[in-house]
């Protein structure tokens, strides 16, 4: 009689005595009954689990009339590689045994050294050990979240089918879909609910496909789909349009119905890349361009983009990347006290190491592009926490009244929680407020709206001060140094070019300092390169400068060693 609890056994075994006395001590095993189906042959295994035997445990000798030591054990473990398997070797020598587990098998035996309660023992730990190996294969490989799998597995599977598409010469559609506008809904439905949500998507991307297309969850709100043997580059759009459908019916989150569309991108083998990497950042592209052209649509990848697009894509989709993998990096310049050479302050400025390269792009190439895709407001928050984390180290390494400067784009000031993460950078870094300045290009000054001087106002009596930069350059008006935000007022680098050589450049820059201390501010001149320059300002009584002739911006280590000198030539002098 076998009941549920049986254990089934396959135990392949061609000595009839080793058969025989493996039967009886499974026989004699307290507590547990054993199903035990004998075979003497890899062959006869084989056609066991062709006709649909499933076992829990394979005890199987390595050495067999048809197949022999390890041969037999790739064969066993392709055939059913989801069974332990333990294998039994007649001769003392524990290499091939050894060797046996490394490929795969779960433990061995030695025959004729065992006795029933060491055969329990040893069958228990290897279906033990076997289920924790697939828990682990499990967890390296599919996301718990959505159950779908994960980047690891999408890659070898990618990889797979890209052969697989290649010897048969066959298209496939790699589709990248990403939630339009999921970061929004989780931070006001909080956690719970996005993580309700990608569930969701999940599952409606599952019902969209068809059996043989493969979905995964690349983290974040990015989704993947691989569909092989397509007939036409015009049907992975097709099911990029199904999915964009699926998501048309809203989402019930925390009991509300909330309206969530995506943007897919699509690119086919051959014709977007050949190579698992190139598919995958066309896909990426397209799916930019999808965002771009308005969301909640798909764009299938085509050469067809003009230069200066594919360029912006291509910036966009690494910058994309750049956050993820740390790729920003903040260097200081020293702002310095005009008539003493003083260390005053340091302004905070971007830098990128594209892809690990040692070059720095510097910001003016891609901070318009994070601009445009709004991506400026979470690297404007990096920035100014890394920036006060840093001062308030130096401050508290014994430059106690240094200042951090740091540069904010017009979109930071309009967001709704502008002054929140401004409150969470100061709490964070422990960083007292007077030490923070932030600096606004003087062309928001010319017309600031209402939400905008509303931030300002804030922001001022926060305690933290506002400099007004980049100021003479471009349409600047002077009434902008009328306001009454301001603390402080920078000279654009550009205009102090022609002082010294310049009359009229001279003149304008005494009257703007003039002024500027008039109505109580402070002035500061960037883009200082010259002594001529320097004697210049002492002279007009331009109390800070900054510039390549004290230093350029630097890595932050290399400012603590700029501030430790200067701080060993005041006490020396
Ligand atoms: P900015 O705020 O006017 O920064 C000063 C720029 O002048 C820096 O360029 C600096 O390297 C450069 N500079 C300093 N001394 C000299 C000099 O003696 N001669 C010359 N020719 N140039 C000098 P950088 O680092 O390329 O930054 C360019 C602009 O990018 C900044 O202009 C600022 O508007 C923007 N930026 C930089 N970091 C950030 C940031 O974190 N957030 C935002 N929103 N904008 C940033
Ligand atoms: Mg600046
Ligand atoms: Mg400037």
């Amino acid at each position: 009689m076998t009941s549920t609890a049986d254990i089934q056994l396959l135990l392949i075994e061609d000595n009839p005595a080793d058969a025989f006395l493996l039967q009886y001590m499974l026989q004699h095993i307290e507590g547990q009954n054993f199903s035990v189906q004998h075979v003497t042959r890899l062959k006869e295994a084989q056609q066991q689990f062709e006709a649909g035997y499933q076992a829990d445990i394979i005890l199987l000798d390595l050495s067999l009339p048809d197949s022999q030591g390890m041969e037999t054990v790739t064969a066993i473990i392709n055939i059913a590689p989801h069974t332990p398997i333990i294998v039994m070797t007649g001769n003392q020598d524990p290499s091939a045994v050894q060797e046996a587990v490394k490929i795969g098998a779960q433990d061995f035996l030695i025959k004729g050294e065992n006795d029933a309660r060491f055969l329990d023992k040893t069958i228990r730990y290897a279906i033990e050990r076997k289920s924790a190996e697939s828990r682990l294969t499990y967890l390296a490989h599919y996301d718990s979240l959505t159950g779908l799998a994960n980047r690891a597995l999408f890659n070898d599977n990618l990889r797979q089918a890209l052969a697989r598409s290649r010897r048969k010469d066959a298209l496939l559609g790699l589709l990248f879909i990403d939630l339009d506008r999921f970061k929004m809904i989780n931070d006001t439905l909080g956690h719970d609910a996005g993580d309700e949500l990608l569930r969701n998507v999940a599952q409606r991307i599952k019902n969209v496909i068809r059996e043989g297309d493969f979905a995964a969850r690349l983290g974040g709100d990015e989704f993947t789909v691989i569909i092989e043997g397509i007939a036409a580059i015009s049907n992975a759009g097709i099911v990029a349009q199904k999915i964009l459908q699926a998501m048309a019916t809203p989402f019930t989150l925390n009991g509300q119905q909330v309206a969530v569309s995506s943007s897919i991108g699509v690119a086919t083998y051959p014709t977007a890349g050949n190579s698992p990497e190139e598919l995958i950042k066309n896909a990426d592209i397209a799916m930019y361009r999808a965002k771009n052209r308005g969301r909640n649509n798909y764009q299938i990848y085509s050469d067809d983009l003009t230069p200066n697009e594919r360029h912006r894509l291509q910036t966009e989709h690494e910058l994309h990347r750049a956050l993820k993998q740390n790729e920003l990096q903040l260097h200081y310049q020293p702002i310095i006290e005009t008539q003493t050479g003083a260390i005053l302050g340091a302004e905070a400025l971007l830098r990128w190491r594209r892809n690990g390269h040692q070059e720095l792009i510097p910001p003016l190439e891609f901070i318009p592009i994070l601009e445009k895709t709004g991506l400026i407001v979470s690297v404007g928050k990096w920035v100014l926490r890394n920036a006060c984390l840093q001062c308030k180290t130096w401050h508290d390494a014994g430059a106690e009244n240094l200042r951090i400067t740091v540069n904010l784009s017009p979109q930071q000031l309009r967001g709704p929680d502008t002054l929140q993460w401004i409150q969470d950078a100061l709490n964070e870094s422990q960083l007292a407020a007077q030490f923070l300045e932030l600096e606004i290009s003087s062309h928001m000054f010319t017309q600031p709206s209402a939400t905008e001087k509303e931030s300002l106002d804030s922001i001022r009596a926060m305690g933290v001060s506002l400099c007004i930069d980049d100021f003479g350059y471009g349409e600047t008006s002077l009434s902008c140094l009328m306001s009454k935000q301001l603390n402080s007022v920078k000279i654009d680098r550009r205009f102090l070019q022609g002082v010294t050589t310049h009359k009229p450049t001279n003149v304008v820059i005494a009257a703007i300092i003039q002024m500027a201390q008039n109505l109580g501010l402070q002035v500061i001149a960037e883009g200082v390169e010259n002594r001529a320059q320097l004697s210049f300002l002492q002279k007009h009584g331009c109390a800070q400068s900054q510039g390549y002739l004290f230093s350029p911006p630097i890595e932050a280590q290399k400012f603590a060693r700029l501030l430790h000198e200067k701080r060993e030539q005041t006490t020396l002098a």
